[in-house]
């Protein structure tokens, strides 16, 4: 799922997580920034990075002019996420001139490999790059750069997925967590930059995953997301990249574990946790993860399923490993199984060659699955993906258009979901305060649909029963039973 941007995920460090591993406070002397850009794996990693700062004394804060270092965790998904992020950088630098000298700038996640020469050398905007895979060599790192030297890491691993670390969780409503189960992707889909940024898949013990979501129902946490980039290739066979399961032993093959066994027993954590899960690419997911779906009422009954184009042609180029008919085979599934089950998508318009043909098909398809909501997106050309060396031969007009059209539809769709639900009465987990109204909840349905309504005697945790009497193609309002 893609949060263009947004948001500062930042705390006071009385906020944060597991007691027995936070250092005293007096140890507790140097104070991080982080902001974070891009996917949820991102927002999952910074706290990951917040918890193995905190064990050599750094806590976090929201004042930049405070920070003795400041992190950008950054995406390239996009061409615009990547300028968000020089935009941040370029501020960063601002500060550290007119007010914070001292202050280290460092750069992490997806960014760090291809523009490492160009921050630290060339334009010498950060002192720090970090690749997603070698956070733990941030303490070494720092005291590189103390020392003078410069202060770089971005090799990529085969194995390494952060399984012992207990993240610590940042700008968080104490309710609703993510946990990475995956991490690296294989697909190799032309358009995309993640394998290259991200390096190979593999997967997460188990038992730590199990752990990590026991902690979280203890500590009052109510709902959990697996993540990953393609969750539902997790294999657990004892460690190590998918792409050598079939070096493994007859005894490692026959016992490994995978994303339907996993979401079972995650399931089973207990009835009161919430189990969501993304991203769900369409050629990995299979009738046995429905399945387990079905089975397990905390597991919500809403699915991410990005399709990217509607057109066989397109989807062949795209390198995406289904077709359309594939595509609409799964969704038949899936609400054979689940008839309520919601679904969303991933789409980009204006891709290498397509046709107002191939657009056509795409909008078709919008209308066959009628999905509850969607991320849209126009291609941009990401550099060294197979797809910089396709012709891209959209214009940017025809992209814009394309992009207003497939906007347009989904709001329809998602109005209409929503107006669907009008009259009827869904449980609501109530996750924080409406941004609007001080004296309303916000929470969401097994759907993933928003939900606004008075507060009552309601607290932040509860599961509540929810009446809905209005709607917008974004939010539900109701009152609660
Ligand atoms: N792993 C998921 C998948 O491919 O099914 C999600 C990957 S990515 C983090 C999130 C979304 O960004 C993709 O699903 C795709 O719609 C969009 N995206 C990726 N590369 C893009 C590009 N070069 N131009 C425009 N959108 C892109």
């Amino acid at each position: 799922m893609n949060l263009e941007i947004l948001l500062a995920k930042e705390i006071d460090e009385s906020k944060q997580g597991d007691p027995l591993s936070i250092p005293t406070s007096e140890k507790l002397i140097k104070k991080m920034y982080i902001e974070s850009y891009g996917c949820q794996m991102n927002f999952s990693d910074s706290e990951i990075v917040a918890s193995i700062l905190q064990k050599e004394g750094f806590s976090t804060t929201q004042d930049i002019t405070k920070a003795d270092i400041v992190f950008v965790n950054t995406c390239s998904i996009r061409e615009k996420a990547e300028q968000t992020v020089r935009k941040r950088l370029e501020f960063y630098n601002s500060i550290k001139r007119d007010k914070n000298p001292k202050m280290l700038v460092g750069v992490l996640g997806c960014m760090a490999e291809r523009l490492k020469a160009k921050f630290l050398e060339e334009e010498k905007l950060v002192d720090i790059v970090v690749g997603p895979d070698a956070y733990r060599d941030l303490p070494n790192l720092i005291k590189e750069v103390e020392d003078g030297k410069k202060a770089i890491n971005v090799i990529l691993s085969l194995e390494e997925t952060y399984a012992d670390i207990n993240p610590v969780r940042l700008g968080g409503n104490g309710i609703t967590a993510f946990v990475s189960i995956t991490r690296g992707c294989d697909n190799m889909c032309t358009f995309c930059v993640v394998p290259f940024t991200r390096g190979r898949e593999r997967s997460r013990d188990p038992k730590s995953i199990l752990k990590e979501c026991n902690d979280l129902f203890n500590d009052g946490y109510r709902e959990i997301t697996l993540l990953g980039q393609n969750v539902d290739s997790y294999l657990w066979y004892g460690g190590g990249a998918k792409k050598d399961f079939k070096k493994a032993t007859n005894k490692q093959q026959e016992n490994c574990i995978k994303f339907s066994n996993l979401l079972d027993k995650v399931a089973k954590v207990n009835p009161l946790l919430r189990v969501r899960f993304s991203t769900s690419n369409p050629q990995d997911m299979g009738i046995d993860v429905i399945d387990v779906m079905a089975k397990h009422n905390n597991i919500c009954k809403y699915i991410h399923l990005p399709v990217q184009s509607g057109s066989s042609r397109l989807l062949k180029v795209m390198r995406r490993g289904y077709d359309r008919e594939d595509y609409i085979t799964l969704i038949d599934n899936i609400k054979q199984r689940i008839p309520d089950c919601a679904i969303s998508m991933d789409m980009i318009t204006g891709f290498c060659s397509e046709t107002e043909e191939d657009h056509k098909e795409t909008l078709s398809l919008m209308d066959y699955v009628k999905y509850d909501f969607g991320y849209m997106f126009k291609y941009s050309e990401r550099p060294n993906t197979p797809a910089a060396r396709m012709d891209d031969n959209i214009d940017e007009k025809t992209k814009q258009r394309r992009l207003a059209e497939v906007i347009e539809k989904q709001q329809a769709h998602s109005l209409l979901h929503m107006q669907e639900k009008l009259g009827y009465t869904y449980e609501v987990l109530i996750e924080g305060n409406s941004k609007k109204s001080d004296n309303h909840f916000y929470g969401r349905t097994t759907y993933n649909s928003a939900v606004v309504f008075e507060k009552g005697t309601h607290k932040i945790g509860d599961y509540v029963m929810v009446k809905i009497e209005d709607c917008t193609s974004a939010t539900l309002k109701g009152t609660v039973l």
